[in-house]
């Protein structure tokens, strides 16, 4: 309850961005407070976290995330931390052209036109254990293309791990069979 209401306190209400009609949700205070960030960082990692692994540990045997996913750009902010306190990887899933190896893309519709994302193509072993992390899920359709760029490398998506979920958006709908974690609902 105390960490909701930290996170609440947190995120700010920014009208008519990046278009007329849009409420965007503004994470960056909370990322530049560090008590908040660092819980925000604990608690998304939680759930994944082998009791008394610590990131750098030789035994690392009860880990049970082997690579985190982020998805550009404020994905990369959270997953990183979250990767190293696992003791896992970190792979980046990016916007079309940005990677520069070989890479998997999907492209998935948005409310106007399409997006593509792309992962190098070699990021994933076979059966690698995923955890996708993002800062917001609004209409689920960013997360569901990233679970399809997992699958197709033949890895297992985990989980997710979300800061904040727009909930009258009904995005968890989308990937309705797999372990969803969100810090904040609103
Ligand atoms: P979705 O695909 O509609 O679920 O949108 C989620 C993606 O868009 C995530 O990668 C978010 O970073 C971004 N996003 C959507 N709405 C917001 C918002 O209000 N604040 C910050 N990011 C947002």
């Amino acid at each position: 309850a105390e960490l909701t209401e930290l996170l609440k306190e947190r995120i700010r209400d920014i009208p008519d961005y990046p278009k007329p009609g849009i409420l965007f949700k503004d994470i960056t205070p909370l990322l530049a407070d560090q008590a908040t960030f660092g819980m925000a960082v604990s608690a998304l990692a939680a759930r994944y976290q082998a009791s008394g692994a610590r990131a750098g540990d030789a035994d690392q045997g009860a880990v049970t995330v082997d690579k985190v996913v982020g998805i550009e750009a404020r994905g990369f902010i959270l997953a990183a931390p979250v990767a190293y306190r696992l003791g896992a990887g970190f792979v980046p899933v990016r916007k079309k052209g940005k990677l520069p190896y070989h890479t998997h893309e999907t492209t998935y519709d948005l409310e106007y036109g399409t997006a593509t994302l792309e992962v190098h193509q070699d990021a994933f072993t076979p059966g690698d254990r995923v955890l996708i992390v993002d800062d917001v899920l609004a209409t689920g359709g960013t997360v569901r293309a990233t679970i399809d760029l997992v699958e197709r490398a033949e890895a297992q998506v985990v989980g997710i791990a979300i800061l904040l979920e727009l909930a009258f958006l009904q995005g968890r709908d989308r990937f309705s069979g797999h372990d969803l974690h969100v810090l904040l609902t609103v």
